[in-house]
Parts: C-alpha cells; structure tokens; sequence
C-alpha cells in the first residue's frame, strides 16, 4: 500500500457503490458486514446449485433429480439483494469503479466463500464480439482479474469464445434451447486439448437459470474437466 493512502482515502472519499453513502472504501463496512451476513446465513446451502436448504441432505432435490453439469458454486448474494444496483451501474452505465468494488467484496468475503481453493485454471464467462465491442469491457473478467487466488491458479481470460449474443429464443422447447446454448460457447484453438483432468472455476456476474454456466460446463466436460465450479457475483434464488 502506499505510505499516503490513508491521507488520500481521507482527503479524496468516495461513495460506496452500494448505499452511496460517502466513504472511504468503494464498499462502506456496514455493506460489507451486510453481504458477509448474508453469505453466514445461507451456511446450510446445497453443495452443487448453492441454493439454501433446510434438510441435512448436502444436495437439493432438483440437483439430485436433476443434477447441473457444473460440480459446485459460489456466489456473493441474491440477485434481488442491493448489490443488484451497483451491478446494473456497472454493466448498463459503464460505472467501471464498481469493477473494483465487487473484486474487493469477493476478497473480503472469501474465507467464508472458498476457504480453499483447488483450482488450475479461472476463466470468464465471454461476451459475443458485438456485445464487448457495445460494452467496451467483459464485466466479469474485469471482477475476476482482481480477485485473490493462489498463484498456481491460472486465469485465462480468452479461452472461451462466444458465437452470438442473442439468447436462445422462448419459442423454441427446451431441449432446442439447450442444444442452440450449447453450440454459442467454443475453445479457442490453442485451449483445446489442455483442460483434460483440470479443475476449473468458471466465473460469471450473475447466475439466472444456469443454462449458460451449464452450457460452459457441458464444452469443458467433453475436454475432460475434472471438476467446474461456478462463481457469481449474485444468483437468482427461488422465491421461499
Ligand atoms: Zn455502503
Ligand atoms: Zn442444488
């Protein structure tokens, strides 16, 4: 840290990105208190979706009936938590602070998060080339990049390749829908091959219905992944 950035922080304050009260740190600590909170409160969850549970199964029924292709997930809180404004700053108003702000939240929520971390590689969840070129940055890469991870843990921001931008259509079933979400994901060339038998985080901001993780899962698992893991910012959670 530099000598004077507690004179700076006190000279130049901001405002949390969450409450948008003035402070010191991008994320105030009442706000971090709030999301760590929330992560303690969910500590009974199902090992795979992350869902909160209440029976002392370590999966959901769903993911016992019908069991993601991804292995495990991670995530920072709901979607309809109030982290959701700064999210929507950040992807729709090119608020690129906020990029740091959820890195620093993932950081300081990570010993209850992942408290260890098996991993060989971390790789982002692409945009589509019109989708980057609108933007003008990936958000979760630009979270991931700062997020702490054992060196021995890799991120690669350009593995994986996006064909389109375009969701899959309503009117198709489901098993169209997933056949069309799993032809948009790719390897880039020089990634083929070298993902066999790896553990791999697969990081996103936000987890709707798992249809695109899985579908990033499904393209890793036919490379012979060992284990994917999914990493959110925030996840739908069905309503209680
Ligand atoms: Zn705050
Ligand atoms: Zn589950």
């Amino acid at each position: 840290m530099h000598l004077l950035a507690p004179l700076i922080d006190f000279l130049l304050p901001t405002l949390c990105m969450v409450c948008e009260r003035v402070q010191s740190h991008i994320v105030c600590s009442n706000c971090l208190l709030n999301n760590r909170r929330a992560i303690l409160q969910r500590a009974s969850s199902c090992t795979v979706c992350g869902i909160p549970i209440t029976t002392p199964e370590s999966r959901c029924l769903n993911c016992v009936k019908n069991p993601p292709v991804y292995d495990a997930s991670l995530y920072i809180n709901s979607y309809t938590s109030e982290l959701q404004y700064a999210l929507h700053a950040y992807k729709y108003q090119s608020r690129l602070a906020c990029a740091a702000g959820f890195s620093y939240l993932w950081n300081q929520c990570a010993d209850m998060l992942s408290p260890q971390i098996f991993a060989d590689y971390l790789l982002p969840v692409p945009l589509g080339v019109s989708k980057l070129n609108m933007r003008g940055f990936n958000q979760s890469w630009e979270i991931a990049k700062n997020i702490q991870l054992p060196i021995t843990v890799r991120k690669i921001p350009d593995a994986i390749g996006r064909r389109g931008d375009e969701a899959p259509q309503a009117t198709l079933n489901r098993a169209m829908r997933k056949e069309k979400m799993e032809g948009m994901f790719y390897l880039n060339t020089n990634w083929c091959g070298r993902f066999k038998d790896r553990t791999i985080i697969v990081f996103d901001d936000v987890m709707t219905s798992g249809a695109t993780m899985n579908a990033i899962a499904a393209l890793l698992k036919r490379e012979g992944a060992k284990h994917v893991s999914a990493w959110v910012v925030l996840r739908t959670l069905p309503k209680p």
